[in-house]
């Protein structure tokens, strides 16, 4: 499946219903003048995903990331992302007969969050296992290179950039290899 289109409605700097469409299904690209919005469209992505480090989407609390905190007379935000998912061998399991899947996150104010799928009420973990079951976790550390992590690489020093480079793949030697290999 993939990203067919993104509806932001009172999540961060988007205060008013905005609908982003038109994608490529292998690359994309956001561009736009500083502070104008491109990040916190990563960030609405990652809220749907269901990220649960909220520094990741640099926010302290759920509630900061509704438009102006609340404050500005939006008292809700939501995020809808609809997946294009006619390609059967790709589908998250149990979705196979959906040419086309909604995931919608939503938080009131004062915490109240909810998730629906296809415009259904689901539990928080019926959204996880359907991204989990495309291998989309985004709670994943290796899933993640958000702002900044990218230039903090490329401005290290040689040595560092080795050392840096040593640590991931112990990272992942020890994340991902080593339980495999215990199951063989
Ligand atoms: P850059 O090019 O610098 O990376 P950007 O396009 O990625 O910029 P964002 O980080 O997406 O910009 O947006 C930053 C803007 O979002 C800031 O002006 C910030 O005040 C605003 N913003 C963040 N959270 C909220 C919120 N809850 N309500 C209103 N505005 C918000
Ligand atoms: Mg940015």
């Amino acid at each position: 499946m993939y990203l067919k289109s993104i509806i932001i409605d009172g999540f961060k700097s988007y205060g008013h219903r905005t609908e982003i469409n038109g994608f490529d299904r292998e690359f994309n690209a956001i561009t736009g003048l500083n502070g104008s919005g491109k990040s916190n469209i990563l960030d609405a992505i990652c809220f749907v995903l269901g990220i649960t480090n909220l520094v990741q989407v640099r926010a302290g609390s759920l509630q900061e990331l509704i438009y102006k905190g609340g404050q500005a007379g939006i008292t809700k935000a939501s995020v809808t992302l609809t997946f294009d998912n006619r390609n059967t061998s790709q589908s998250p399991l149990g979705y196979e007969q959906h040419e086309e899947i909604t995931v919608t996150r939503q938080i009131v104010t004062g915490g109240k969050n909810k998730y629906l799928i296809n415009g259904s009420n689901v539990q928080n973990n019926r959204v996880k296992d359907l991204f989990c079951s495309v291998q989309l976790n985004v709670n994943n550390p290796h899933f993640l290179i958000m702002q900044g992590r990218i230039t903090k690489v490329l401005n290290m020093k040689p040595p560092e950039v080795s050392f840096c480079i040593l640590f991931l793949l112990l990272k992942v030697i020890n994340e991902e290899i080593s339980p495999k290999l215990q199951k063989l």
